[in-house]
Order: structure tokens, then C-alpha cells, then sequence
């Protein structure tokens, strides 16, 4: 059995990897070159670090994000242990103070007898065992050279963008309120800033005139529409962001009794609710602009920003024509991907990724039939997407209701939107509980 694995890269997937695999008896090298070498958006040396928000998506169990997490958890998923252990309020979704949460899966790692850790950039697979690169979007330049050499993938760059930060104290209390959206979700989590319809129209004049960061002429421009810029949502029309990030559905603000016009939602940083970021605001205009137009927003007024927003790039390849069933490279079988370099977007499904490539590569370690979950499961979709979408239309995808084909359900077809929903995600679970339970008994 080859029983060696080197993984490059301690973010989401790698973390999520390197656990499952040392628990099942491998022997791991973990390769990261954070803090020799930073990326542009990673601020820590720790592993699984969240580079933006602070949010692992809904809890919900009728949605997708939900229903990967019951998967992941009935595996045993380090970073969803780590992100339970040190959740902050966040409404319907699981939000985490990052840096216990990073902290935690460090510690944890680094415990383990069977996990070797070196610091250093990486630019190229190892000779002996197998890899596994989870080098994620911020993928070093060297690194993404070898892999565009590999895969003969030319485009391997686009940009998504993050939001700011304020500090809580500089929000005022007096021009917002505290609320979930419907109410639901228990504790109030969010801080939502109201606006009126004229003061809504002039920040989206702002907002279009506001100065820009240029794109850099040698790469393209492709923004995820899970990930627009607010301006970039903004320039498709003027009502866009109330139906967007604005949208202030769910909410009446106590003061007037009413729905207000539009609503920036905050939501707490840390458990002790010293910090807020503004929801959904990703944002490629200039700093000095960021901080002028976003203060023409009543409750931020007087904001102090503890960070702003900014653009970043992505780099994917396109699964479905570069990967095997078990997320090896067609043309170097010896090396696997996980995280956002295979095209999947988000901190959990990153780490997703990096589960499902741990059992993968057991599985090709031990010389078994390649099985990975069916596609009736949320785990099971993203790895249909990931190796088996249109390679023309490839684009990063999250966990989400449209990875699902509702033929592959019982029953489902002929039941609406919600009804088929609450079916699917009731029988996914039982799908996917069922293939782990054949997959832990498959001999060794
Ligand atoms: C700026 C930004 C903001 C984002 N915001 C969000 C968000 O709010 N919510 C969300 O769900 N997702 C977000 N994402 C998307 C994505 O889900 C996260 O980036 C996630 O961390 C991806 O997980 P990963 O394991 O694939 O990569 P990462 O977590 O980035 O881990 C990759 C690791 O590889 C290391 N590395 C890179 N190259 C090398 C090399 N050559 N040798 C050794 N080590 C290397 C890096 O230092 C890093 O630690 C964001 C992405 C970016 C870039």
C-alpha cells in the first residue's frame, strides 16, 4: 500500500485532508509556505485560516450547505468540530471566531504523531508517494505554472473580492437595529443599517461614479456572481442590490414599524461582538472611496473601518476535463487537487473537497474500485460537478440546490420547490449514511 502523502497547502482542504488521512493510518507531509511566503489575503502562519468572512454557511438541514455538513460530520470533519467549538452568533449560519477556529485545527494537527509539517513554498509534486496540491486560489505563482503545465489550462485566473470590517463601537446604535432575518435563527445576530429611498439612490450614484481598483491587463475578468463586487451588482441596475445584499426582506425596523427601502446587514466577527463585516459588500473600489461612500450609509456614519474591502484573484482548473473520478490529474496520476484549485467555491466545500480526496485517495492506496459518494448525496453532487460537468461552461460552484438532479431522488420529481427540497435532503443523508457504511466495510 502507498502510504505516503504529501499535501502542499494548510488551508481548508489540506487541513481537512491531512486529519482524515493521519486517522487513517497514512503517513502525512504537510507542505506550507505561509509565514515564509504570505499569500495576498492570508494575515496568520495557521492552518485553515478564513481569509474573509467568518461564516461556514447555513446550518439548515433542507439546504445544501446543511445537508454537507451532516455528511461531513458523520465522517468525523475536523474543521466543522473546530468551527462547532468556537461558533459566534450568526443566525441560521455557522459563523466562528476565526482565530480560535484556526487555532484549534493547528493545535489538533500538529498533535498528530503521523503528520510531519515543513514550512516553505512548493513548486512542484513530490517524487516518492503520492501528492495531493490543496494550494487554493492564492496558489503561489510557481505552482500555478506547474499545474498550467500539466493541465494545459491557459486561463487560470479571475478575481472574487472581500468585504469590509468596522469596528462595533463606531456603528450607531441609534440609525440601526438588531435583527435576524424573519426572525429566525434564535439570538439576534445581525445589526441592520435602514435606508431611505433617497438615501439609497445617492449612495448608488456613489457607488457608479466611485473610483475603482484597475484590473491588471494580463489577466481577465471573471467575477463568480456568488462573489460580485457591490458596484459590479450595482451597474446591472439600480434596484439590483435592494434585491441583492440590500435586500431588506425579513426585516422591520422597529423605529417605523416598516420594511425599510434597503438594508447592510452586519454580522459579528468574534463572540464578543467587537467587530462587524458588512454582508455580501465585496468591493474592488479604491480604499480612500470605500471608506467615503460606505459612511453615507446612516448607521456607519462615523464608521471606523478595522478592514477594507478588496480584490483578489481565484485560480481553478476545469475538473472535468483535467481529473480523474478519484481527483487525480489525467496526465500525473500520482497527484490529486482539493480545495478551490478543482473548482469548488467556499470555505466549507473547500473542505469538503479535501475530505472527499482523503477517501479517495485511500481508496487508490488500496488498490480498490474507485467509489466515491453517489450523486443523491451533497458530498457526492459536488463531486460529480467537480469531475463530470460541462467542461465548457466550467465555472467555481457551491454547495447548492442545482448540483442535484431530482431523477436521481424517489419520488421527488413530481413535488414543488419546498416538498422536493425537505425529500431530497431526507433521503441524501440516508444515501450518504449508507454508502459510508459500505465504505467502512470494504476490506482492507
Ligand atoms: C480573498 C478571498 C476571500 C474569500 N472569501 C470567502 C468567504 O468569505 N467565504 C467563503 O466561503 N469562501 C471565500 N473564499 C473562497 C475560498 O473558499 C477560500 O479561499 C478557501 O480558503 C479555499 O480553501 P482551500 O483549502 O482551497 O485554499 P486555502 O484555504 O487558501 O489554502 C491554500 C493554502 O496553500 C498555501 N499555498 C499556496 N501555494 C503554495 C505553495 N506553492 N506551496 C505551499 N503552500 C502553498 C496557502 O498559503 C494556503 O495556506 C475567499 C477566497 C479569497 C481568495
Amino acid at each position: 500500500m502507498q502510504n505516503r502523502v504529501h499535501i502542499i497547502g494548510a488551508g481548508l482542504a489540506g487541513s481537512e485532508a491531512a486529519f482524515q488521512l493521519a486517522k487513517a493510518g497514512f503517513e502525512v507531509h504537510v507542505h506550507e509556505m505561509r509565514p515564509e511566503k504570505m499569500t495576498e489575503a492570508h494575515q496568520t502562519a495557521n492552518c485553515a485560516e478564513l481569509v474573509c468572512s467568518n461564516s461556514l454557511k447555513s446550518k439548515d438541514p433542507v439546504s445544501a450547505p446543511g445537508m454537507l455538513k451532516a455528511e461531513m460530520n458523520q465522517v468525523g470533519s475536523l474543521v466543522l468540530k473546530a468551527a462547532d467549538q468556537h461558533s459566534v452568533p450568526g443566525g441560521q449560519a455557522l459563523t466562528v471566531d476565526r482565530e480560535k477556529f484556526s487555532a484549534e485545527i493547528t493545535q489538533t494537527l500538529r498533535a498528530l504523531p503521523n503528520i510531519k509539517f515543513y514550512n516553505g513554498e512548493i513548486t512542484e509534486p513530490f517524487a516518492d508517494g503520492l501528492t495531493l496540491i490543496a494550494t487554493g486560489p492564492l496558489t503561489s505563482t510557481a505552482m500555478g505554472e506547474w499545474l498550467a503545465k500539466a493541465t494545459g489550462e491557459k486561463d487560470l485566473y479571475f478575481y472574487d473580492a472581500i468585504a469590509p470590517i468596522v469596528d462595533a463601537t463606531s456603528i450607531d446604535a441609534e440609525r440601526s437595529f438588531l435583527a435576524n432575518r424573519y426572525g429566525k435563527g434564535g439570538e439576534d445576530a445581525y445589526i441592520n443599517c435602514p435606508m431611505e429611498k433617497d438615501e439609497y439612490e445617492a449612495f448608488i450614484d456613489a457607488l457608479l461614479a466611485g473610483e475603482k481598483v484597475a484590473p491588471k491587463n494580463f489577466e481577465k475578468e471573471i467575477f463568480f456572481q456568488g462573489c460580485q463586487p457591490i458596484e459590479a451588482i450595482a451597474a446591472t441596475g439600480r434596484d439590483s442590490l435592494r434585491f441583492g445584499p440590500m435586500k431588506p426582506v425579513g426585516l422591520t425596523d422597529p423605529k417605523t414599524g416598516k420594511r425599510p427601502w434597503a438594508v447592510i446587514q452586519l454580522r459579528p466577527e468574534n463572540r464578543s461582538k467587537t467587530a462587524y463585516n458588512l454582508v455580501g459588500f465585496q468591493t474592488k473600489l479604491k480604499y480612500g472611496e470605500q471608506a467615503r461612500i460606505f459612511k453615507m450609509i446612516p448607521a456607519l456614519k462615523n464608521a471606523e473601518f478595522l478592514r477594507m474591502g478588496s480584490i483578489h484573484r481565484n485560480t481553478y482548473v476545469c475538473g472535468p476535463k483535467v481529473l480523474n473520478k478519484d481527483l487525480s490529474l489525467k496526465s500525473n496520476p500520482n497527484v490529486f487537487l482539493a480545495g478551490q484549485i478543482t473548482g469548488v467555491e467556499g470555505y466549507l466545500e473547500s473542505a469538503a473537497c479535501g475530505m472527499l480526496a482523503a477517501i479517495l485517495i485511500q481508496q487508490r492506496a488500496r488498490g480498490q474500485a474507485i467509489q466515491p459518494p453517489p450523486p443523491n448525496t451533497a458530498l457526492g453532487s459536488l463531486h460529480r460537478y467537480i469531475t463530470s460537468s460541462d467542461a465548457k461552461h466550467y465555472q467555481p460552484q457551491n454547495a447548492n440546490f442545482s448540483l442535484f438532479e431530482t431523477s436521481d431522488f424517489e419520488g421527488v420529481s413530481a413535488l414543488r420547490r419546498d416538498g422536493a427540497r425537505e425529500a431530497m435532503s431526507k433521503q441524501a443523508i440516508v444515501n450518504f449514511t449508507q454508502w459510508f457504511k459500505s465504505e467502512s466495510q470494504r476490506p482492507l
